[in-house]
């Protein structure tokens, strides 16, 4: 049977996601349009090969699959198609060697997400996936056809099956814009709004703090954060101080909850342990010790090592009476309140939470509300850490849409 006759399909989106599920149709002898706004494909898939493109984590599964948190069985279907191991063999396909970092996360051994983009596009235009670059989906027609605006004018398609990947709402300027949620709300279909995760946080620094700490690190601290609703957080690691507040790893890693909390509450407070490797009763006999003419800096960068940013924020972040008192200090040396009053813009953020409810779409991840019309990547409702979670959902999700698309041509053929 030629592709035509198995139907045409129109991907929306070539990001990861858009261009997994393009791999899967041709794969199962589809016909596939792939459209995007901009004027190359995979932007984002670039930018995060700038940081080193950590595709995926090799701890065990079942630690990597409770990272997706409360969409952890919805991840855990899709994964179970496509895993961390299966995207390492992908890309060994594709001739881009991958390796386990020391922290367990997977990158390419080329650090790099080019290679591996320019051969997969090859891949795909010889299995005849034919790519749409500068073509802007624009919604519906009245009559149901796909409106995109294109590099001569205004055009329609009307495929047998869509699958919209069209990624989440951050850095807009490589092309996820969120622009498609309230088409999508208008047909009927449920989404919860896009917020930003794995993002940076507002603190009410006086000025004094900002101008002397803003893009100064803060390494080896412990974060430590309980949510009402029992979710909690502790880890060391590292973050920066920026001009307005705080972003970097492990505020990242702890963004979630930060988010929720500001939401609930209006703010957030985590606590700080500026020691992590001390317990309090050493810090405290530290403290304690006679400092004689020495000011209290310069005694806390002696006997603790409290310099710079940390030092910085003990000062920023107490009050002036608790320098007075040893035990209030060494307490507050480990666990200083760090008060967060809102997340960055969603534009500024490492990915979108947010998005179509995975209760929207069926087993194949087609929307009940639109018969058809399929859904993958960062634009449904999920969110995970950094450390590769997010590129294993959106290639693993991609590849169960063009495969659940696949399906449906296949059944309604009969
Ligand atoms: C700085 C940075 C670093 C990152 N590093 C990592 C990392 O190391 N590891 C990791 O796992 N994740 C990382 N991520 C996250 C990861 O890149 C994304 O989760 C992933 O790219 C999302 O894939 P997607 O296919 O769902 O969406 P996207 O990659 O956003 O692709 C969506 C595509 O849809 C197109 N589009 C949107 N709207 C329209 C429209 N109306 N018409 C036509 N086309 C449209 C866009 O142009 C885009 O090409 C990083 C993100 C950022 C911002």
């Amino acid at each position: 049977m030629n592709p035509a006759e198995q139907g045409r399909v129109a991907v929306i989106g070539a990001g990861p996601a858009g261009l997994s599920a393009a791999e899967a149709l041709a794969a199962r002898g589809a016909a596939v349009d792939v459209y995007d706004a901009m004027p190359s494909v995979g932007r984002k898939f670039l930018l995060a090969g700038i940081g080193g493109l950590n595709l995926t984590h090799s701890e065990p599964y079942a630690d990597f699959v409770g990272r997706y948190g409360a969409r952890r069985a919805e991840i855990d279907a899709l994964l179970r198609g496509f895993d961390a191991d299966a995207l390492r063999a992908w890309a060994g396909d594709l001739g881009v060697e991958t390796f386990v970092g020391s922290s367990g996360r997977v990158f390419p051994r080329e650090m790099k997400a080019a290679p591996l983009l320019r051969a997969w596009l090859v891949r795909l235009r010889a299995a005849g996936v034919r790519i749409h670059v500068r073509h802007r989906w624009l919604g519906w027609s009245e009559d149901g056809g796909l409106r995109f605006a294109a590099p001569d004018g205004e055009t329609q398609a009307r495929p047998d099956a869509v699958v919209l990947a069209l990624g989440g709402g951050s850095w807009k300027k490589l092309g996820s814009d969120g622009a498609w949620w309230p088409w999508l709300a208008e047909k009927g279909v449920a989404l919860a709004p896009l917020k930003p995760a794995n993002c940076g946080f507002d603190a009410a620094w006086s000025a004094y703090f900002a101008e002397k700490f803003a893009g100064e690190p803060v390494k080896s601290v412990g974060l430590r954060m309980r949510c009402a609703d029992g979710r909690a957080f502790e880890r060391v690691g590292e973050f920066v101080i920026t001009a307005g507040g705080v972003e970097g790893s492990l505020i990242y890693a702890c963004s979630a909850l930060l988010r929720d909390e500001i939401e609930l509450r209006g703010e957030a407070v985590c606590h700080l342990d500026l020691m992590p490797a001390w317990d309090e009763a050493k810090v405290l006999a530290e403290v304690s010790h006679p400092r004689g003419s020495r000011s209290l800096s310069s005694h806390l960068q002696s006997r603790l090592g409290l310099k710079g940013a940390r030092a910085g924020l003990l000062r920023e972040c107490l009050d002036r009476e608790a320098f007075q008192d040893p035990r209030r200090l060494a307490a507050a040396i480990k666990r200083l309140p760090l008060r967060l009053v809102a997340p960055r813009p969603i534009d500024e953020a490492i990915s979108t939470a947010g998005g179509v409810y995975f209760e929207a779409l069926d087993a194949r991840q087609m929307l009940a509300a639109l018969p058809g019309v399929f859904c993958a990547g960062e634009m449904l409702d999920w969110e995970a850490p950094t450390g590769g979670y997010l590129l294993t959902a959106c290639f693993a999700s991609g590849r169960a849409a063009g495969l659940g698309a696949a399906d449906w041509l296949a059944a309604r053929r009969g």
